[in-house]
């Protein structure tokens, strides 16, 4: 059953985080109302036989993007079971991609994107290398501020992720973050996007819909 208050509310959250991207600088902002709306949105940006970057991101798969974007654009990412070699090829193939497409792990109502990764690849690549580079982010990325924001991507973004990954990481048995020195870790790097970065151009979609972690 669809609640309207909490659908009111997410949206009028996403509208204040919507205006304090802008005013960080980021002109492009969408605010669409289902993971469908957000799939549209994400294709009519992307120009016929250009190179897209896709990172791991389970937002991403959950608007069901993938199959109709390949059909339109050369598509980069790895595929499961891929030996990390030519794993580190197609990422580093991503740095010069027309597009790149990723999910923020929170998203603060001042207007900061917090993203959490393993490899830096992904980090490094919402930053700098891609000509424009298009985030989706979902209603239950939105926390109030830095700390809630740091909280959210160790105890839940990283705990699910591992789940999704199957990766045998010590917040994966207990489900909470207990600030681990394991190989597996899936939090290596934390990059913080305050203010949009000069050299990139940026799509940043709000969608008010719970997706990915
Ligand atoms: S530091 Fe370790 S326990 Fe904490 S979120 Fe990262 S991988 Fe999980």
């Amino acid at each position: 059953m669809i609640d309207n208050n909490a659908e009111k509310f997410n949206r009028m959250s996403l509208e204040r985080v919507a205006e304090k991207l802008k005013f960080n600088g980021f002109k492009e902002v969408y605010l669409v109302d289902s993971a469908s709306a957000a799939r549209e949105k994400v294709l009519s940006l992307i120009k016929i036989n250009s190179t897209v970057g896709v990172g791991g991101s389970e937002s991403v798969a959950q608007i069901g993007l993938l199959n109709e974007l390949e059909t339109k654009a050369k598509v980069l990412r790895h595929k499961p079971g891929l030996p990390f070699d030519e794993r580190k090829k197609i990422w580093r193939q991503i740095f010069s991609a027309d597009y790149y497409i990723a999910s923020p792990q929170a998203v603060t109502y001042d207007g900061e994107m917090y993203f959490i990764d393993k490899n830096g690849n992904r980090v490094a690549a919402v930053i700098f290398g891609p000509e424009k580079v298009i985030l989706i982010i979902g209603n239950n990325k939105v926390v109030k501020d830095k700390e809630q924001a740091l909280w959210r991507i160790r105890n839940v973004s990283a705990v699910k992720n591992a789940f999704r990954m199957n990766i045998k990481t010590p917040c994966a048995s207990s489900g909470i973050c207990s600030e681990c020195q394991s190989d597996d870790r899936i939090c290596m790097v934390i990059t913080t996007i305050m203010r949009k970065p000069t050299a990139t151009e940026y799509a940043i979609i709000l969608v008010n819909e719970e997706l990915g972690y």
